[in-house]
Order: C-alpha cells, then sequence, then structure tokens
C-alpha cells in the first residue's frame, strides 16, 4: 500500500499530475500516518460497518477505513485527484468513490442504496469551509450510527460544549439533540500539507435512538433556541422575543419563564437541553389558551 502520509511519496505524486491545492476546496491533506490509523480505530469502524467517507482526498483515510469496513462510499469534489485516487487506493474492492458536492447528496438515498445491512457511519477530514453544513446534513439525515469527523478545535469545543460555557451555542443544542459528543485528541497543524492556521480535532458522535429529553414540536424547539442565542447578550426575555416576534412577546416569554422556574433575567446560554424543551413547552401552551 503507498504511503500517502509520507511527504516524500506524496510531493513528487501530487507534482506528477500537477495537482496543486485548492484554498477555496478546503484540501490540506494529513501528512502523519498516526491520524487516519486513530480516527478509523476510533470510530470503531469494523467490517459490520459501511462508512460514508467526505472528501478521501488522495486517500490517507480512505485506505484505513477500507483495511477495516465492509464497504467505504467516499464522496470527493475534485475530479482532479481521480488519477491519484486510482494509484492509491484503486486496489480496494470495497470502495466505491462518487464524484460531486457531498452538499447535493441524498444522504439517507444513499446509505440505503450503498450499505444495505451493513452498521452506518459517517468518517472524514472535514473541507473546514463547509464544516457546520455537513454536519448538519449528516445528522438530519438520522441514518448513521455514529460520526467521527476532524474539524476546527473550536467547532469541536462548541459541538461539545456545557450551558453556562462561552461555547455553548445554538450549535452545540442541535448537535446533542441528535447526537452524544466526545472530542476525541487534537492534530496540530503539522500533521497537514499545507498547514493550516488552525489546531483540529477529532470529535465523535454517537447517534442518540432519541432526543436526550423528549421534543414535542422539534422545528418550534430548534426556532426557539436559535432565537434564545441570537443576542447571547441580552437576557432570553429580549433575545427571544425580538427573534420570534410573529410568535410570541415580552409578556408570554416571561410567563413561560415562571412556569419552568427560571429567573426573568436569565441568559439563553445558560438553559440546559431539559429546559430548552419545556420553554418551548410552555411557550406552546400559553400561545394555544
Ligand atoms: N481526507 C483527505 C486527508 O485527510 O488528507 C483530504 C481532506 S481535505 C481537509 C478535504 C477534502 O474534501 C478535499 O479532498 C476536498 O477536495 C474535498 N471537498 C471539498 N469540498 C467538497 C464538497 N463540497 N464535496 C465533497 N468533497 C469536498
Amino acid at each position: 500500500m503507498i504511503d500517502v502520509c509520507d511527504i516524500q511519496v506524496m510531493k513528487p505524486m501530487l507534482a506528477a499530475h500537477g495537482f496543486h491545492f485548492s484554498k477555496a476546496k478546503g484540501q490540506n491533506f494529513l501528512i502523519a500516518p498516526w491520524v487516519p490509523q486513530s480516527i478509523a480505530e476510533q470510530a470503531g469502524v469494523d467490517e459490520t460497518a459501511g462508512v460514508l467517507e467526505i472528501g478521501p482526498g488522495i486517500g490517507p483515510l480512505t485506505q484505513q477505513l477500507c483495511l477495516r469496513a465492509g464497504k467505504v462510499c467516499a464522496v470527493e469534489g475534485d475530479e482532479r485527484l481521480k488519477p491519484i485516487l486510482d494509484v492509491t487506493v484503486g486496489n480496494f474492492s470495497n470502495l466505491e468513490i462518487l464524484w460531486g458536492d457531498v452538499l447535493k447528496q441524498d444522504i439517507p438515498a444513499l446509505v440505503k442504496e450503498k450499505f444495505g445491512t451493513l452498521r452506518p457511519m459517517a468518517c472524514a477530514n472535514l473541507p473546514y469551509y463547509i464544516t457546520s453544513p455537513i454536519l448538519t446534513a449528516l445528522l438530519e439525515a438520522e441514518c448513521f450510527q455514529s460520526v467521527t469527523v476532524m474539524v476546527q478545535k473550536e467547532v469541536a469545543q462548541r459541538i461539545a460544549a456545557k450551558p453556562g460555557t462561552p461555547d455553548y451555542s445554538a450549535f452545540t443544542v442541535f448537535c446533542q439533540y441528535y447526537a452524544e459528543p466526545e472530542i476525541l485528541f487534537d492534530v496540530p497543524p503539522s500533521c497537514f500539507l499545507p498547514a493550516p492556521k488552525v489546531t483540529s480535532s477529532v470529535i465523535r458522535m454517537t447517534v442518540r435512538e432519541a432526543p436526550p429529553v423528549p421534543v414535542g414540536d422539534p422545528a418550534l424547539f430548534f426556532r426557539v433556541v436559535r432565537g434564545a442565542f441570537a443576542q447571547r447578550r441580552k437576557t432570553l426575555i429580549n433575545s427571544l422575543s425580538s427573534s420570534l416576534t410573529d410568535f410570541v412577546g415580552k409578556e408570554e416569554v416571561t410567563q413561560a419563564l415562571r412556569a419552568c422556574n427560571l429567573t426573568e433575567t436569565i441568559r439563553g446560554e445558560r438553559l440546559t437541553f431539559a429546559d430548552f424543551a419545556q420553554l418551548t413547552e410552555k411557550l406552546q401552551e400559553i400561545r394555544g389558551s
């Protein structure tokens, strides 16, 4: 197997194909073999797994996934990489590469078609410029057992944040609705070519069977969460009433907070997942009454 993380191998191979890194496509390729190995291992990939990889690049993680998984389906948005991937991962019979934008794929249909009875997982060193839309699509697809990805460290911290901390955000609550996150390890810029400006982290999201507490109306729940964080320096009453003007006013939010035993001066960032679920329910009750 070609060691694509060895820059003595990688650089001449890229040069031979006239390949230049595209910043716009988020191309920072791994040059430290322990990283793709650890991602594949800690994602729990084995022969019962069907793995969707996003952005194989020249294939360091693809190789490690193919060595372990029942099947790997990799979606790559840069067709210039085709002749290189033919050389680096062309021998794996359990690999299928799809060319195109991952954000344009019907992910649940793809998973159903490609993986059959295998346990579906997503695994990737993500292109950072579209981290949030990709994670949103992977979680909303509701078809993976786990999503293990490398992202910017600050994004990983945001996903795994606890209430009341500066990293806690609407995206935290969104991710934790679908999955239980665990930050696995950090990866310094020196592990990539070209080196990015930021430190990266690998995070594993174990997808939940159901949200941490029942949520009656998920669409309204997420509106309330986004509204609560829309102006995070303001009190929840002000942030929510100015974001959801068509739904509630200050009076109704105040009433709902009282019913939830939350203080009127509280900010959105203090609310736990369960608080948001209860607040949504109370707002709905007050609106309906
Ligand atoms: N997996 C390789 C590695 O670890 O060295 C490459 C990771 S690189 C950070 C991100 C990869 O995503 C690149 O190969 C890039 O071409 C690809 N990519 C960027 N935008 C994409 C998109 N919208 N859909 C699919 N792949 C995309």
